[in-house]
């Protein structure tokens, strides 16, 4: 699960990492009065004003058909209102978000924490992740921060300094140091990076976090180091053991056919394509898509309706999978290992007649205990639907009725 900046942040200061503060606002009266707020707080007139959405880029990120980046320097309350004006309900297309880019719903009006005159505020890059390959955390640090880190990977990668955590000991003092000595700071602000890089550590790992990525992190001329940025991904898998941060879930960042499919238990995730699909099992989902692919179809989704296709799960699927616009033909592919074809079948059919006319095509695999049984009744049903038993068969009965 993803997080705004301003959420990361706020898991951030409970752990003690120096963080840029700001105040969240969704109106433009809401954000002058933020800016005020800061002003006041920071004795100055500079802040910044920043798009929360789910995606990284802002800074260099576009308002459509304006001349609004994501992210703005504002000098006063006017600037604040005009910036807020802009950035409020509209689209803000960046490299993260694709072409179709995302709504605007909050800003953050936040302090800044360049200081005039700063002649060399450093920007790093320091993220900590799940390394799955090795079975550990670790710690990514760059002195190239405030740039795009893809870049910086694909150009220089020898830039990137990696250090990885034991988790039978955890985040050692050598390593934090290390990481301190490798982007080149010493004195102070080595002393305040090993301090960071622990509280950091101590907040991803507390929060059972699957990335917490800072970039920048700031280095200021009184050797301040500094969280300016925040992008978290919560691990789904623990949020059960944290309903705090369960609670910082924005529906309206997430796609609307996913939101609903979670609420009815499916496993729904949105593609391209043309073909919707309806599997029983997350493996068999990613085998059925490849044979749709093998066959010159593109899937329009992948959908585990997971152990129990029954006529209620059933149906859920094909409500969500009949919303997308794109989909001009519909393949059900169920093993019928401790569910059984027939009563599949069944479920098919009083899901069909409860939703009425389905206005594509749907093939149907049922294979496994009661296969032909199943079979039999679709076949029977006198519905618009088609049935296979071989994997083959129905890929190739998919070209047919697209055709
Ligand atoms: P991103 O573009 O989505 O990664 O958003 P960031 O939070 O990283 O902000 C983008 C850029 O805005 C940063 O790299 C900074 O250069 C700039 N920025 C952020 N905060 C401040 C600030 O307090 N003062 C100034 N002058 N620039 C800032
Ligand atoms: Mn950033």
């Amino acid at each position: 699960m993803n997080i705004h900046e301003y959420q990361g942040k706020e898991i951030l200061a409970k752990y003690g990492v120096r963080i840029q503060r700001g105040i969240v606002a969704e109106s433009p009266e809401s954000a002058v009065t933020a800016y005020k707020e800061i002003a006041k707080m920071t004795d100055s007139t500079f802040a910044v004003i920043k798009s929360q959405i789910h995606a990284g880029g802002r800074g260099k990120g576009q308002i459509v058909g304006m001349e609004q980046h994501g992210v703005q320097l504002v000098k006063s309350a006017e600037a604040t209102k005009t910036a807020a004006t802009n950035l409020l309900r509209n689209v803000l297309v960046t490299h993260q978000t694709g072409p179709e880019g995302k709504v605007v719903n909050k800003v953050l009006i936040a302090e800044d924490v360049y200081y005039p005159g700063d002649s060399e505020p450093k920007e790093f890059y320091i993220s900590i992740l799940l390394d799955r390959t090795k079975g550990c955390n670790v710690i990514m640090a760059s002195t190239e921060g405030g740039m795009d880190i893809e870049e910086v990977a694909e150009n220089t990668p020898e830039l990137i300094f990696k250090e990885w955590i034991d988790p039978r000991v955890g985040l050692q003092g050598f390593q934090a140091r290390k990481v301190a000595n490798k982007l080149g700071l010493s004195g102070l602000a080595n002393k305040e990076m090993v301090k960071f890089i622990f509280s950091l550590y101590k907040a991803y790992e507390s929060s059972d976090a699957a990335m917490f990525e800072i970039n920048p992190v700031l280095k200021t001329s009184d050797n301040k180091i500094l969280a300016v940025d925040a992008k978290v991904d919560l691990d789904d898998n623990a949020l059960y053991r944290h309903p705090e941060l369960l609670a910082l879930r924005d529906k309206a960042e997430e796609d609307p056919m996913e939101v609903e499919a979670s609420e009815s238990d499916l496993n729904y995730v949105k593609l391209d394509g043309n073909v919707g699909c309806m599997v029983n099992g997350a493996g068999l989902a990613m085998a059925t898509m490849d044979i749709i692919k093998l066959y010159g179809g593109e899937p329009a989704n992948f959908l585990d309706v997971g152990g129990s296709a029954n006529a209620v799960t059933v149906e859920a699927g094909f409500r969500i999978i009949l919303k997308d616009p794109n989909v001009k033909a519909i393949f059900v592919n169920i093993f019928g290992g401790i569910v059984r074809c027939d009563r599949v079948a069944t479920g098919i059919v009083e899901a069909y007649k409860s939703i009425g006319e389905i206005p594509v095509p749907i093939v149907v695999r049922l294979q496994g205990t009661n296969a032909e049984e199943g079979a039999a009744i679709i076949n029977e049903s006198g519905l618009k639907v088609f049935s296979a038993v071989k994997l083959k068969e129905a890929a190739e009965l998919i070209q047919k009725v697209l055709k």
